[in-house]
């Protein structure tokens, strides 16, 4: 690491490394309250892609205690899904390993309080065209949601003054695969819980994929002839209608997704939106395009506003 780049990590200005895009679009001009008070510190790890081989185990337990070293040490932790390498494409036996290192790296290595949400690797047997693998009673979601401990697959709290509300992206599509998009279940359980929340408390919102994002411009899209195309599976196919209820609910201050394992930011509407990359980087094997393996850390205040920094810790054994 360079001097000046290790001297940029140190200032805290570090969301400049990721993409930095305000669209405004009522250009108003935040202004944050001199004596607002902090009120949860989170660490923000994200696809970590678990799995037994060199070095996912070590550099798992590496990102855990680097959070948890931290001089300002986070409150909690937000996982936002794709913990284990794959379920979707692997045999029940080599899963079943992904999950025991998952559960014993964060037994072992983890004193903090973590929240967990579904990425796509989590989810059995999807993209495994075997008829016979769909009577199993672990195909799909169940299996993650028994290894997370999850209530339900979506879910949300209250915590220290804000409410969290943590979606399941991962829409199946047949006969075998997912895009991104919450089904009318979880959508109107989504408006009905947004509805239930005072106006003077301030939402954060974690998914797997993001509802909206820059980054995913720079990963799976291309552009045909005259258009972009982006894949429904890299940002929310339903961004339109959950960004129309977000304006409804003008609370909701902070969307956090994972997914994509590079790093961005972007502010629409009274909402930002953040990427966070990738513990595993690329998928333990070092940088993703401009982005080592990394973890963030996001500051929420008692005004409704956030800020984050980003965190390249060393993973390598
Ligand atoms: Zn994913």
């Amino acid at each position: 690491m360079s001097f000046s780049r290790k001297k940029f990590l140190q200032t805290g200005s570090l969301a400049a490394l990721g993409a930095a895009v305000t669209l405004n679009a009522s250009a108003e001009t935040r202004i944050v309250a001199p004596n607002r008070k902090r009120v949860l510190r989170v660490a923000h790890l994200t696809d970590i892609h678990v799995q037994p081989q060199s070095p996912a185990p070590h550099g798992f337990a590496a990102a855990l205690h680097a959070a948890q070293n931290l001089a300002d040490k986070p409150d909690i932790i937000f996982s936002t899904g794709d913990c284990i390498m794959d379920a979707s494409s692997k045999h029940r036996d080599v899963v079943v390993k992904e999950w025991e290192v998952w559960n014993s790296t964060l037994k072992n290595e983890n004193s903090l309080e973590v929240v967990h949400c579904i990425g796509n690797h989590d989810v059995w047997g999807w993209t495994m065209p075997h008829a016979t693998i769909k009577a199993d009673k672990h195909y799909g979601k169940l299996w993650a949601i028994e290894e997370l401990k999850l209530k339900n697959r979506y879910y949300s709290f209250d915590k220290n003054g804000w409410h969290f509300i943590v979606l399941d992206s991962i829409h199946p599509v047949e006969p075998f695969g997912y895009t991104a998009l919450l089904d009318g279940e979880q959508f109107e359980w989504l408006k009905e819980d947004l509805s239930k929340v005072p106006a003077s408390t301030y939402v954060c919102v974690l998914s797997h994929i993001p509802i909206v994002g820059v980054s995913v411009f720079f990963d799976g899209a291309k552009v045909h002839g005259s258009t972009w195309h982006v894949s429904g599976s890299d940002m929310h196919r339903d961004a339109h209608e959950i960004k129309n209820l977000f304006w409804q609910h003008k609370n909701v201050k902070l969307c956090l997704s994972g997914h994509i394992h590079l790093i961005d930011q972007l502010e629409y509407l009274g909402v930002k939106y953040l990427c966070n990359g990738a513990v595993s980087g690329a998928w333990w094997g070092g940088d993703n395009q401009e982005f080592p393996p990394a973890f963030a850390t996001i500051n929420l205040y008692d005004d409704g506003t956030s800020d984050h920094e980003i965190h390249y810790y060393e993973w390598k054994v």
